[in-house]
């Protein structure tokens, strides 16, 4: 019915269609009429024509008289539809906000401004455990603890009047209070409703994140202990190397007493059965020193503390040395040991040879141990380098053996610090699970890699990779060559040397091996002694000064010496560290102090004369230096006559003969060293020839060219070390040129008679 309304009665119907709809109507039916009762007739279609007309006029008479009222009664209609629409739209609506309150994860909470509660939607009411029914109506403030319980309708109060607010239209952490009196700890944003009536409303949305914020807490006190635990760590790893640096002081500086002695018990013609027993004590206190000295390793390393010492080597010949070395071993034991160096692996590179010779002799001693027969081979083998690294060289190595093989589940772990692959393997064998983990670190410490290929009762194959950057063969071979004609212990012979020890058994070890190459022996039992007998006596030919004494420690003493040669323009006395110490940093330490060289803690009688020998092997006859420092007044124009007097003395008629020669050598020498600096020859050659005219000048009483020659060659060695630029080493042989420049007339002279 309703839809036939709308359709039948609307407007536009009626005022358009209306008309012609009720005219026709009207003609049609008169027409028919007229036709129905005087058919075919002239009175019949006569009045069929006025019919006609009177019909149109009814039709408009009906059109004028009826449109307005039908077009009142469509709008009245229509009125009505939009009342319906709206109402229907507004109860949609307001279902659909309800709905979406009702719905929210969030709480919300709106209030008037007196504070009433007027909507506390389901998810408040989980939040603060009231039902709607509970607070509705109520102040707002029976959700808050105090004190903002008490403030917060003088607060709204206060807005309402000022306008001033702190929390409105911003989004904060509130406390709120639950139902049962537990504290909440809520996100709260607050919105304002302007109402037509000039009244408002305000509009809270809570989040509950108590439990968001106990996990925050947990994460920041996690992360607080973590930083805590790092730091204890950190502090641990600290304790534990100095704990480590003093435990190795305390052991090897009595071990340096047991070695030390045993070694020269030994060479006092003990009979068999004394030697045994002496034998036993020394690989006995060497094998505790290589235990000693494998956990400092490891512990320097893991410390982070264990820094290569990259050099210019010739891994070739590094991989044969290093196979030499097992030859007794291996010929005892029947095995075979070969070097298979592949041609595409690079031989001449930059690397610590001390740590690669580590590791080579860790593997193939393993190797050497674990195998019985058959044969062991290093396998030298290039890689491709990272794309990194492409000027580097990559370098695999392995130690094949044919011994006793590792179980497959064993393999993995035997890199880790004291494992070894079953426990009678220690007994059978001996050793402490150290030397694999060691290679790895130090592997890892030259960007490689390490791994184990093994078959239990088969044999094998532990390798390892480093990336070295390569050098050519000259820089090499300037490092290797040992230029200087080894000395013979005997040119010791009557050195001076002060001996700076507090600790009496080293006291009395390196006395004697000092006497027994002939040496001349001082001793101050701490820093203070030393720089009295410095100063008193100024003879010394050497210095060797123990570390850590009490009164004065070795470094300061250096320093106050070092201070005193400076004083008084007196050339320095080379002074060699001696220190238990094994850390890094020890040996950095000492040189910082002003100390030449360092002699590491137990020291055998070969390293102190290895120490000996480089720094004053050969270079006096100690008589003679002794009497140049006495009579270092009678110099004349840098020549010791006192000096040339003796030797005149001692060649009578051949001291013409002698002078020349040494005139001849001289101009020899400094025009071959010229020579070296052009390009013809190596430093090697300049520390050969500086180091024999520093003992002719020395003989023939030309100090000060004795001393620049033994500038020149100490400037030579350290030149190449890398140690000291070339432009220095230039600058000592000019002042060499000129000393010599200064006394060469006066020797002319001599020869002249
Ligand atoms: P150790 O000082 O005990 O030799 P390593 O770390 O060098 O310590 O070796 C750990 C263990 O690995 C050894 O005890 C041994 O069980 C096993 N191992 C190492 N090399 C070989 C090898 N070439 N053949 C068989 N077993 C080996």
């Amino acid at each position: 019915m309703k839809f036939l309304r709308q359709k039948f009665l609307h407007e536009n119907m009626l005022s358009k269609h209306g008309l012609i709809l009720s005219a026709f109507a009207i003609v049609l039916g008169t027409i028919s009429l007229i036709e129905f009762i005087c058919p075919q007739t002239m009175l019949g279609t006569i009045i069929a024509i006025v019919t006609y007309f009177l019909s149109l006029v009814a039709g408009c008479a009906f059109y004028f008289l009826f449109t307005d009222r039908l077009n009142h009664i469509v709008e009245k209609h229509e009125l009505i539809c939009a009342k319906e629409g709206a109402e229907s739209l507004r109860n949609e609506k307001s279902g659909l906000l309800q709905n979406i309150i009702d719905n929210s994860v969030e709480g919300m909470v709106t209030i008037d401004e007196s504070g009433i509660v007027q909507i506390f939607n389901p998810a408040c009411e989980r939040i603060f455990g009231y039902a709607a029914e509970e607070i509705v109506g109520k102040s707002v403030s029976i959700l808050m603890p105090e004190p903002y319980r008490s403030e917060h309708d003088g607060y709204i109060r206060a807005y309402c009047k000022t306008g001033v607010t702190k929390v409105i239209g911003i989004s904060q952490e509130v406390q709120g209070r639950h139902k049962d009196g537990m504290p909440l700890l809520l996100d709260l944003s607050i919105s304002e409703v302007k109402l037509n009536n000039d009244g408002r409303m305000f509009s809270g949305f809570v989040r509950d994140i108590s439990e968001r914020k106990s996990v925050e807490d947990q994460l920041q006190t996690y992360m607080t202990e973590l930083e805590w635990f790092r730091a204890e760590a950190e502090k641990g790893t600290r304790l534990k190397s100095e704990f480590l640096a003093t435990m190795s002081h305390e052991i090897r500086t009595p071990m340096n007493g047991v070695i030390g002695m045993t070694e020269l018990l030994l060479e006092t013609g003990l009979n068999a059965r004394q030697q045994h027993y002496a034998d036993v004590v020394m690989r006995s206190a060497r094998a505790l020193l290589d235990i000693i000295n494998d956990i400092l390793d490891f512990s320097k390393i893991e410390a982070g503390r264990l820094m290569l010492e990259p050099m210019p080597l010739d891994f070739r010949r590094l991989s044969q040395e290093v196979i030499e070395l097992f030859s007794v071993k291996t010929g005892e034991k029947g095995l075979e040991m070969l070097l298979n160096y592949s041609d595409d692996s690079a031989r001449y590179v930059l690397g610590d040879a001390g740590r690669i010779r580590q590791i080579l002799f860790n593997l193939l001693s393993n190797a050497v141990k674990f195998t019985d027969k058959g044969r062991i081979e290093l396998i030298v083998e290039g890689l491709e380098s990272p794309q990194n690294r492409l000027n580097d060289a990559k370098i695999k190595v392995s130690v094949k053996d044919t011994g006793i093989g590792i179980p497959q589940e064993v393999q993995g772990m035997l890199f880790s610090m004291f494992t070894q692959a079953d426990a009678s393997t220690s007994r059978k064998y001996g050793g402490t699970g150290l030397g694999l983990a060691i290679c790895k670190q130090l592997a890892m410490l030259m960007d490689g890699e390490v791994g184990i290929e093994s078959v239990h009762g088969k044999g094998s194959v532990f390798w390892f990779t480093m990336i070295l950057p390569m050098v050519d063969e000259n820089a090499v071979a300037m490092v290797q060559s040992e230029p200087v004609e080894k000395a013979k212990p005997e040119s010791l012979k009557g050195a001076e040397i002060l001996l700076v020890e507090d600790n009496i058994i080293n006291q009395e070890f390196a006395m004697e091996i000092l006497k027994s190459f002939g040496c001349r022996c001082t001793l101050a039992s701490d820093g203070r002694q030393a720089i009295n007998c410095v100063e008193d006596d100024n003879v010394y030919d050497l210095i060797l000064m123990d570390c850590q004494m009490p009164e004065m420690d070795g470094y300061e003493a250096t320093r106050h010496i070092h201070e005193y040669f400076m004083r008084r323009n007196l050339p320095p006395v080379p002074i060699i560290a001696m220190t238990a110490h094994a850390m890094k940093g020890e040996r950095e330490k000492c040189i910082d102090a002003g100390m030449d060289d360092y002699l590491s803690k137990p020291f055998l009688k070969k390293d102190m004369e290895d120490v000996l020998m480089k720094w004053i092997s050969g270079v006096f006859d100690a008589e003679v230096a002794t009497q140049q420092r006495a009579e270092a007044e009678v110099l004349d124009g840098g020549v010791d006559m006192s000096a040339l007097e003796v030797v005149r003395e001692l060649m009578k008629d051949r001291y013409a003969e002698i002078v020349e020669k040494y005139i001849g050598n001289t101009d020899e020498v400094i025009s071959r060293i010229g020579q070296v600096f052009a390009g013809d020859g190596d430093f090697a050659d300049i520390v050969m020839d500086a180091h024999s005219l520093k003992s002719s000048s020395q003989y023939l009483g030309a100090v000060v060219v004795a001393e620049a020659a033994r500038d020149l060659e100490m400037t030579a060695r350290e030149a190449m070390e890398k140690k000291r630029p070339v432009w220095e080493l230039r600058l000592c042989f000019e002042t060499l040129k000129k000393a010599w420049h200064d006394v060469r007339d006066l020797y002319i002279r001599e020869v002249e008679g």
